[in-house]
């Protein structure tokens, strides 16, 4: 078993005064996909967020052995660590090209983002053929495309995708999560995938932890996780 990359212990996260997530644990191994699961409210897009210093916490995030709580959101970007938020996240009066160009800008391998750039095209060959269009432009599924190679040109360690399948028709979702394997066997990069749709997120992950009201309340690997009997009955509807 590998290590993990992403450690998370006693997490707590805070909005003002607003007690958002209240000791969490989990961890994403090296390679690995976790996801998290939960209904509506439940705290994930909050993970994320605190996941790159966007909320305030309280607790230990370990990143490959480093403490990354309390860092600024540019450091740990830096740390190799990209986010594809929900509501896509990329520039819309910027074209599909600079999109891709901006989420290099911490990379100094000129080759190398050149190669990815190729690469992201191979991936989603409709993004080459809109190359030149400007983001704004494109349809929900081809926006999630660009957010998700955008992040992808940072070469992170850590993908952290919030509700990626959201108002996408379900052929586009199943083209999408398939890439997403793709990418983890090709690259090893390691994602904590945030999902409400917990039967597609399932079938990725290798380890799973359901979240209700800021706590976890299930954990373990998503084949024990699909056999639960309470995450069936509630989130998977058989
Ligand atoms: P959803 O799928 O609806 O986004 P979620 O599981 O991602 O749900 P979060 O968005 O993390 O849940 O929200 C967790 C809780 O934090 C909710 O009760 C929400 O109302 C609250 N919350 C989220 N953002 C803020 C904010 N900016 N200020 C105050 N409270 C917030």
């Amino acid at each position: 078993m590998s290590s993990p990359l992403l450690q998370v212990r006693g997490l707590h996260a805070y909005y003002g005064s607003t007690h958002v997530l209240h000791g969490i644990d989990f961890e994403v191994r090296q390679g690995g996909i976790t996801t998290i699961l939960g209904a509506n409210g439940a705290g994930k897009t909050t993970t994320l967020r605190a996941m790159c210093g966007m909320v305030r916490t309280q607790g230990d995030i370990i990143l490959g052995g480093d403490r990354i709580d309390g860092k600024p959101t540019e450091s740990i970007v830096r740390m190799g660590v990209a986010h594809v938020p929900d509501g896509r996240g990329t520039f819309l009066n910027f074209t599909v090209e600079e999109n891709l160009r901006i989420g290099a800008y911490t990379r100094k391998d000129k080759a190398g983002v050149q190669a990815d750039y190729e690469r992201m095209f191979n991936y989603f060959p409709r993004l080459r053929e809109r190359r030149r269009q400007q983001a704004g432009t494109l349809s929900g599924g081809e926006q999630q495309m660009l957010a998700v190679s955008r992040a992808l040109m940072l070469q992170p360690r850590l993908l952290l995708l919030d509700e990626p399948s959201f108002g996408l028709a379900p052929r586009i979702v199943q083209e999408l999560f398939e890439i997403f394997r793709e990418i983890n066997q090709a690259s090893g990069i390691s994602m904590l995938l945030v999902e409400q749709n917990a039967a597609l997120a399932l079938r990725l992950a290798d380890h799973a932890y359901l979240l209700e009201t800021g706590r976890v309340v299930i954990s373990g690997s998503a084949e024990s996780i699909r056999n639960d009997e309470s995450v069936r009955r509630s989130y998977l509807g058989y």
